[in-house]
């Protein structure tokens, strides 16, 4: 380039997921196009430009570094000021600047189109290569265990890059210049099959195709893959998902199924667009789907849900597996029930033995386990079911930078971790339910991790107000200076608001299972008026007592005991409830109501849920936690119907919500005949009248013009999308959950905005 009287130079700070995701080569070439001469470094967790050139030109490629940036990375924000030209010749990437703060870690990214490609090119020398990768895709979080993002600090280190890949990795015009995790069927990772003795094993291609001749054939497999273990079965076959299900002890969760395309997606499922856009996004998340009538799936895969959760293949081991079964496969977590999923060799040969007929691996090490996530397109956005592969670790901005770095050890169950240095909290991948010592181990190791990554060293630790929680405990004995306690519910109206950015007060709905109440009972349906500092109870569901505690959660027509109590043991609306329940049985439970014996008293939306359906004679017994309330939920559909009695009253200086009398209307609606799916809408349908009634007083007798929806019970898209809309039509704005889940995988986070902003103010 030649130097000019007109030269100028600026020096740009990228923030964001700016590293790891082929950033730098991205700036190369456009200031290559353009013309113009400098360098980019990376400094910390931003890249750092310097251009000289001619102004416009400069102009030019400031709005392209947005306009085509690589589609994984997220730009946050583009700090532009005038440096000094010192006629630097050419463009370059500078080495590296070291700096302690904290930094984002890219997420794994699926397998691009151009891989792809390559993947199926017989002509290509990555043609049929399981670990084929580039800058815009493949495994980042699950492999890296340190920073700055380079190979030697992943698990990618184990494979030295032989002469060929070496040279695309240092020629800026190959798509794999820079690329950290390149590899080639002569340097890469290997994968082989082995039975589940151990015995007849294969190696490279001949272990996909024996892989799929086994699925194909009805075997259960094992394999690993990004973010641990799958089991994989042929999901066309009925008998051979009931196996997995028996040998998994899972009698009726969901099974996820993977397809190769979007086409292949289309001939099981009714997709729309903007539920093509999720399963094709770089994330690949099970997206929940209405399945096509007549469509191949085997009926053990959602059995009495109207939804399937489907994704599509998102590393080349995948791809190449799928492609050679040619047919949907189950891909559910490799794991007993809610223990983690496994993810070293040796760790899935012994936990997966028994459940398996052989096994699909690979050597290159997961270094941090991530569960598939999750994602509901609802009528008016994406709920974010479960965030694990594809989203986390990307940190999620705090309202309040924190003064002191902290962690919220999060909830009891469905289990999330965050570390929160100044203003980002970086929210752990779903960790699972906080029972048992494998959990508790899994949570330390993820801890450890954690901290190392994202070099956060916790001064003060933030969890539940419940005594008794495993979190609570982890809490106490991490021996940190301070420990910060926050409710449940006001955690989950906190992670909505801090989300959006609002600290201004809100009016909170948080329906959800179970939380732990400031007077010690069960909370699960209660109206807030909160800010991030503190929060008040204004209206909340009549209490219940839930006969057996934990027990009720998995037996609704227990809960409906209880609310046949409140009814005064007067109607007889309740007793398709009881339907094959044995009759000493029944009155054991009602005693145990009467006498108030482990009858912990409860204002849960999801013990709501389960009552209705056990009065409707839907589901009397769970096998896994909301299953009544999804299957309400498919009753219901989409059909338009009119509320049922859900009155209030005023007790203690608050409403309640009495759910009394919509129970009756039920019971009564079924004695008549009336369709249950009908009645099933019409619950769904008071509680949304309800719900948006008190959610209009406490905003109108309080002046606030704000209203927050969180908690489990809003992963019901329905009850989402119709209290969103009715409360948008009153002229009120809703903050919905986006960035996390409803669930109470967004507790920790909310847990970490609400300590973050007392100690900002402290
Ligand atoms: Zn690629
Ligand atoms: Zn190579
Ligand atoms: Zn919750």
């Amino acid at each position: 380039m030649e130097a000019s009287a007109l030269r100028v130079a600026r020096r740009l700070t990228v923030n964001g997921v700016v590293q790891g995701v082929g950033f730098r080569p991205f700036v190369h070439r456009l200031a290559a196009r353009l013309g113009l001469a400098g360098w980019v470094r990376n400094v910390a967790g931003t890249v750092e430009i310097h251009l000289e050139g001619d102004a416009p030109q400069m102009d030019a490629f400031e709005s392209a570094l947005r306009a085509e940036a690589p589609p994984i990375a997220r730009i946050d924000d583009v700090h532009s000021i005038v440096a000094v030209a010192d006629g630097a010749d050419g463009f370059s990437i500078a080495a590296s600047a070291d700096a302690d703060s904290a930094r984002p870690v890219p997420p794994d990214v699926a397998t691009c189109p151009e891989c792809e490609r390559e993947l199926f090119d017989p002509a290509n020398r990555r043609h049929r290569h399981p670990f084929i990768t580039c800058t815009a895709c493949g495994p980042r979080f699950t492999i890296i265990d340190s920073l700055p993002y380079d190979r030697e600090r992943t698990s990618m280190k184990a494979f030295a890059a032989c002469a060929r890949c070496t040279a695309e990795y240092a020629a800026p015009e190959d798509r794999r210049y820079h690329a950290e995790t390149l590899a080639c069927p002569s340097c890469g990772p290997r994968v082989w099959f082995e039975g589940a003795d151990g015995g007849g094993r294969a190696d490279g291609d001949k272990a996909v195709l024996l892989a799929a001749t086994a699925l194909r054939m009805g075997a259960v497999l094992g394999v690993r893959g990004l973010g641990g273990f799958h089991l994989a079965v042929d999901a066309t076959n009925d008998s051979a998902v009931r196996r997995l299900r028996s040998r998994k002890h899972r009698d009726a969760k969901p099974l996820a199924v993977m397809v190769r395309t979007l086409t292949q997606a289309r001939a099981v499922a009714r997709i729309n667009d903007r539920e093509a856009a999720a399963l094709q996004s770089s994330a690949r998340p099970i997206v929940l789907l209405r399945p096509r009538e007549g469509a191949p799936l085997a009926p053990a895969i959602a059995p009495g849900l109207d939804r399937v959760g489907l994704m599509l293949a998102y590393s080349p081991l995948h791809h190449l597996l799928l492609h050679a079964t040619d047919r949907p496969l189950v891909m559910t977590s490799g794991n007993l029930n809610e223990e983690p999923i496994a993810i070293g060799v040796d760790e899935g040969r012994a936990r997966l033995r028994s459940l398996v007929d052989a096994f699909l691996l690979h050597d290159r090490d997961i270094v941090s386990r991530c569960d598939d996530s999750v994602v509901r397109v609802a009528e008016s956005h994406d709920i974010l079911m479960r965030r694990a592969r594809g989203y986390a670790p990307v940190p999620i901005f705090l309202p309040a930078a924190s003064p002191a770095p902290l962690v919220a050890v999060g909830p009891h169950l469905k289990n999330t971790f965050s570390l929160v240095r100044t203003d980002r909290a970086f929210v752990s991948p779903h960790i699972g339910d906080l029972e048992g010592i494998e959990a508790l181990e899994h949570w330390q190791g993820a801890y450890t991790r954690y901290r190392r990554l994202f070099r956060v060293e916790p001064t003060i630790a933030v969890r539940d107000l419940h005594p008794g929680y495993l979190s609570t405990r982890i809490a106490e004995e991490l021996g940190l200076s301070r420990v910060i306690a926050v409710q449940h519910h006001h955690a989950h109206i906190a992670a909505v608001a801090a989300e959006h950015g609002v600290t201004d007060p809100v009016v909170g709905l948080a329906f959800d299972g179970t939380g732990f109440g400031d007077d010690g009972n069960v909370w699960g349906a209660e109206v807030l008026v909160c800010d991030l500092s503190g929060y008040q109870r204004l209206a909340q569901l009549r209490y219940v007592s839930l006969p057996g505690g934990d027990l009720a959660a998995r037996e609704p027509w227990r809960v409906a005991v209880g609310y046949e109590a409140l009814a005064g043991w007067q109607s007889d609306a309740f007793s398709l409830a009881y339907y094959g329940i044995p009759l000493a049985q029944r009155s054991s439970v009602q005693q145990q109501v009467e006498r108030g014996i482990n009858a912990p008293l409860g204002s849960s939306m999801g013990r709501l849920f389960d009552a209705a359906a056990a009065v409707l004679g839907v589901r009397r017994h769970s096998s896994f936690e909301g299953q009544a309330a999804m299957e309400l939920e498919a009753l219901a559909g989409d059909q338009p119907a009119a509320p049922l009695p859900f009155p209030t009253y005023e007790a203690e200086g608050r409403l309640h919500l009495d759910p009394v009398p919509l129970l009756i209307a039920l019971g009564e609606g079924r004695k008549h005949g009336v369709d249950v799916a009908l009645l099933a809408a019409r619950f769904h349908e008071s509680i949304v009248e309800a719900s948006v009634d008190l959610a209009r007083l406490v905003a109108g007798s309080y002046g606030l013009g704000t209203v927050a929806l969180g908690g489990g019970a809003f992963q019901n898209a329905r009850l989402l999308s119709r209290i969103a809309c009715r409360l948008t039509e009153a002229r009120l704005r809703v903050l919905v959950p986006r960035e996390l889940s409803p669930n109470d995988g967004a507790i920790s986070y909310g847990q970490a905005a609400v300590a973050s902003w007392l100690l900002s103010r402290e």
